[in-house]
C-alpha cells in the first residue's frame, strides 16, 4: 500500500475482512470493522466445519504475522494421505500427497479457530469492531448500516479506504451469485462423538457418483471434518432435514456419511447451496476494493477460498490499488475455470488411474515490492 489512509473500513469481518485488518493496520491511523454477526457468534472457535490452508495461505500468515502462523500450526493438522474410494467395486486406493520441501502442504482446522486467531491478531491500538452491524448501502459518498437502535451514517471521505469483505452475496460485486445445481452438506465432528478407523492425518474422499460426492478429514486435533455434495435443482433442497438427507445417500459406500449424520448434532450442521458469480473486471472503484469471496466467490471443489482471501489481504498491503486487480483477477479466473473442471471429474471418476495435481495453484509468494520486518523466510523453516 503506498498511501496511508485516516481510516480503513472493513465490512464483514471473516476471514478476509480480519486479514485485511491486520494486513492494512500499519497504513490507516483507525481500522473499524462492521460485522453483521452478534459477537457470540463472532466469538466461538467451534463455529463452521473446516478450512484448508495449503502452501499459498500458509505464506500469506506468514506475512501477517509469524506468530499467528505459528498458533495456527499449532490447532491444525498435516493432511499425509488422501484416500479415495471408488463406488465400483468399493475400491480404495490411497494417493500419498508429496510432502515438502519437493511437494505441497495442507493443513486442515476449524474455521472458528482461524477466525478466533486472525482476530486476536489484529493490533487492537487504533482498531475496533462493531458487531449486529448489517451494512446495506454506499451511496453518495454515505455508507449506511442497519443495527439494533436503527441506522447508522458512515460519510466516506477520500482519506477512507472501504474493504469490501461481505462475502458471496457482496452488496458491493457488480455481478450476482449463481448458484448451481449442487448443495454442500458439511459439519465437524469431536472425535470422542464419532470413533472410528480414520486415520487422524488423512482424507477420505467417495467419488464417482453424479448423485452425492462425499469427504471426510481431519478439522484440527480433534475433530474431524464432513461433506456431503448433492445434485439437485431443487432451491428448496436447502431445508432439507437430517433424516430426508439420509434417505439420499442410499448407496453402500455413503454408510458412513449416513453414521456420521447420525452421529452429528443437527445445529452444527450447514446447509449451503453451491455458487459462484462472474469474477468483476475490475476489483477497485474509486476508495472500494473487494476481498474473498466478494470478489471472486466459486464453488470450490479445490477448497481455496480461505487461502485466496488472505492472499488478497496480503497482496492489498505490498501495492498500490492500482495493482491489486492486475495481481488477483488472473489467478482467481485461472482457480474457477480449474475448480469447475475438476467437479466435473470428481463425478466422472471411473478408474483408480492417480489424479493429477495441481501444483501451481499452490504455487503463490508474497509480492515483493513491500517486504515487511516479521517475514522470515520460508514458512516451512519455523513450522
Ligand atoms: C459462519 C461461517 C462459517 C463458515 N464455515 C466455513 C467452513 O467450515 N469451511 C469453509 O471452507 N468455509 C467456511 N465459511 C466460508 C469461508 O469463510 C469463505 O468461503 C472464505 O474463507 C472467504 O471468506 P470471506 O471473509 O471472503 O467470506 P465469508 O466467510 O462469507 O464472510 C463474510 C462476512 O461478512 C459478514 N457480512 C455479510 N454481509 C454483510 C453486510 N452487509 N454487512 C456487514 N457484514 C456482512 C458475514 O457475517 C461474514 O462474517 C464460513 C463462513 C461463515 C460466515
Amino acid at each position: 500500500m503506498s498511501k496511508h489512509y485516516d481510516e480503513v473500513i472493513i465490512i464483514g469481518g471473516s476471514i478476509a475482512g480480519l486479514a485485511s485488518a491486520i494486513a492494512l493496520s500499519p497504513f490507516a491511523s483507525r481500522v473499524t470493522i462492521l460485522e453483521a454477526s452478534s459477537y457470540e457468534s463472532f466469538h466461538d472457535a467451534e463455529a463452521g466445519a473446516a478450512v484448508q490452508l495449503s502452501d499459498n495461505g500458509l505464506k500469506a500468515l506468514q506475512f501477517l504475522s509469524a506468530d499467528l502462523l505459528q498458533k495456527v500450526f499449532h490447532h491444525a493438522v498435516d493432511v499425509q494421505k488422501n484416500y479415495m474410494v471408488l463406488p465400483s467395486g468399493n475400491e480404495l486406493y490411497d494417493t500419498i500427497t508429496p510432502l515438502p520441501p519437493q511437494g505441497t502442504r495442507t493443513l486442515m482446522m476449524r474455521w472458528g479457530m482461524l477466525r478466533k486467531l486472525l482476530f486476536e491478531a489484529i493490533p487492537k491500538d487504533s482498531f475496533r469492531i462493531e458487531f449486529n452491524t448489517l451494512v446495506k448501502d454506499f451511496t453518495a459518498g454515505i455508507l449506511t448500516a442497519v443495527r439494533q437502535d436503527g441506522e447508522e451514517r458512515y460519510p466516506i471521505s477520500d482519506r477512507t479506504l472501504l474493504v469490501a469483505a461481505d462475502g458471496s452475496k457482496s452488496a458491493f460485486r457488480p455481478t450476482p451469485l449463481q448458484y448451481s445445481p449442487r448443495l454442500n452438506v458439511k459439519a465437524a465432528i469431536s472425535f470422542s462423538n464419532f470413533p472410528s478407523h480414520f486415520e487422524s492425518h488423512a482424507t477420505y474422499s467417495y467419488l464417482g457418483n453424479p448423485e452425492v460426492a462425499c469427504f471426510l478429514g481431519p478439522a484440527g486435533p480433534h475433530h474431524y471434518y464432513w461433506a456431503i455434495s448433492l445434485a439437485t435443482e431443487n432451491p428448496e433442497a436447502v431445508n432439507l432435514s437430517i433424516d430426508q438427507l439420509i434417505a439420499r445417500l442410499t448407496s453402500p459406500e455413503t454408510k458412513i456419511w449416513r453414521e456420521l449424520l447420525q452421529a452429528t448434532p443437527p445445529h452444527k450442521v450447514f446447509f449451503q447451496p453451491s455458487g459462484q458469480a462472474d469474477i468483476p473486471e475490475e476489483m477497485v472503484h474509486g476508495n472500494v476494493v473487494l476481498v474473498g469471496d466478494a470478489a471472486h466467490c466459486m464453488s470450490g471443489s479445490y477448497g481455496q477460498s480461505a487461502c485466496l482471501a488472505l492472499e488478497d489481504a496480503v497482496t492489498l498491503a505490498t501495492g498500490p490499488l492500482l495493482h491489486y486487480t492486475p495481481q488477483r483477477r488472473q489467478r482467481c479466473l485461472d482457480l474457477q475455470a480449474a475448480s469447475q473442471q475438476r467437479a466435473t471429474q470428481a463425478v466422472n471418476v471411473k478408474s483408480d488411474a492417480p489424479q493429477t495435481m495441481s501444483d501451481w495453484i499452490y504455487q503463490w509468494d508474497v509480492p515483493t515490492a513491500c517486504p515487511r520486518e516479521n517475514s522470515n523466510g520460508p514458512y516451512a523453516v519455523i513450522g
